[in-house]
């Protein structure tokens, strides 16, 4: 597994910002077409709490200054996060996307959308922009658990996901897929299992976002959790998850994030996720274990004795270099 910051700017040679930006989509889960409510956990933003407002030219400058104001950032990811990307007049969300991307800061286009939006007419849009620079497309799948999928009110299953993934990829399309921790009735397992469905995708998963179950103002869950408060993870709980994910995920993987957005004053619980200092060196303490553990582990030799200095070697080149290697012999 390995982490995004780093690809990024192996890539491009320094650190790539990412930009929120709105498209001016719905979601067919909250206009009707699938139903009103709305994934449980889905705010009243659409899952996209920081998205700037207003013309394109308008959104782009606002979002570039505020970043611009503490960094000499010059190259962007242009991120449509909220709602459901896909979703609406083709012809509009074309000419919004082709404007994007015509924009020399812009490196990367990345649209969060549901797998249930993308028919033919929609990917045959993203070959054409992937044409000209790269899609990421993100997928929401939370979980690969009916059971759990029909607890949130996701509406689509497994197999659409899987069809869509399979659809994206062969037309060379990155995709990113977002998991949550913690939904009610998950058991520590149930979760695991999700990563492993993942990282055994063919072809290969290109990146991951793992986040903890936040309870926001506004979602159905705010409403579930304060009429029938079911366990949340501790941050010690979600560490270790985090972990186990990164012990599985395959090595080319990019983890993209492992913390939510931070979601402010609309956040119900837990409370250790205010704290994104804390969660960010908690997390970063675990993956560094991680790696370690899998050094030790792999460095004896034939003989079982430990050997420091293949030890030392394997954390310097990093583990997802380490595991790239080791898989090859
Ligand atoms: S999480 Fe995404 S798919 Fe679910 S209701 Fe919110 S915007 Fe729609």
């Amino acid at each position: 597994m390995r982490r995004l910051s780093e690809v990024l700017k192996e890539t491009y040679g320094e650190k790539v910002y990412k930009l929120s930006l709105t498209s001016g989509c719905t979601c067919p889960n909250r206009d009707g077409f699938l139903s009103y409510g709305g994934c449980t956990f889905c705010s009243a933003g659409g899952s996209g709490e920081f998205a700037a407002a207003g013309s394109l030219e308008e959104q782009l400058e606002d979002a570039k200054k505020r970043i611009q104001s503490k960094t000499d950032a010059r190259k962007f990811i242009a991120y449509y996060q909220a709602f459901t990307n896909t979703y609406g007049n083709l012809e509009r969300l074309q000419k919004l996307y082709e404007e994007t991307i015509s924009r020399e800061e812009v490196v990367i286009l990345s649209l969060g959308t549901r797998p249930d939006c993308l028919g033919d007419d929609v990917l045959a849009m993203l070959g054409r922009l992937n044409a000209v620079k790269p899609v990421w497309i993100e997928l929401g799948l939370q979980t690969i658990h009916e059971t759990t999928a029909e607890r949130i009110n996701r509406q689509y299953s497994l197999a659409v996901f899987e069809d869509a993934y399979r659809r994206l990829k062969a037309m060379g399309i990155t995709v990113i897929v977002h998991v949550i921790f913690g939904l009610p009735g998950e058991t520590e397992s149930d979760m695991l299992d999700t990563i492993r469905h993942l990282s055994n995708l063919s072809p290969q998963l290109d990146g991951i976002k793992i986040q903890m179950l936040n309870i926001l103002k506004g979602s159905k869950l705010a409403e579930e959790y304060e009429q029938n408060p079911f366990p949340l993870l501790s941050l010690e709980e979600y560490a270790a998850l985090i972990k186990q994910s990164a012990a599985i995920l395959p090595a080319e993987t990019i983890l993209h994030r492992m913390t939510g957005d931070g979601a402010g004053n609309l956040l119900i619980a837990p409370e250790w996720v205010r704290n994104k200092k804390k969660v960010l060196n908690t997390l970063n303490a675990v993956l560094k274990e991680e790696r370690n553990e899998f050094c030790t582990e792999r460095i004896r030799g034939g003989d079982g004795e430990y050997h420091a200095a293949s030890f030392q070697l394997c954390k310097t080149v990093g583990n997802a270099t380490i595991k790239r290697l080791w898989r090859k012999l």
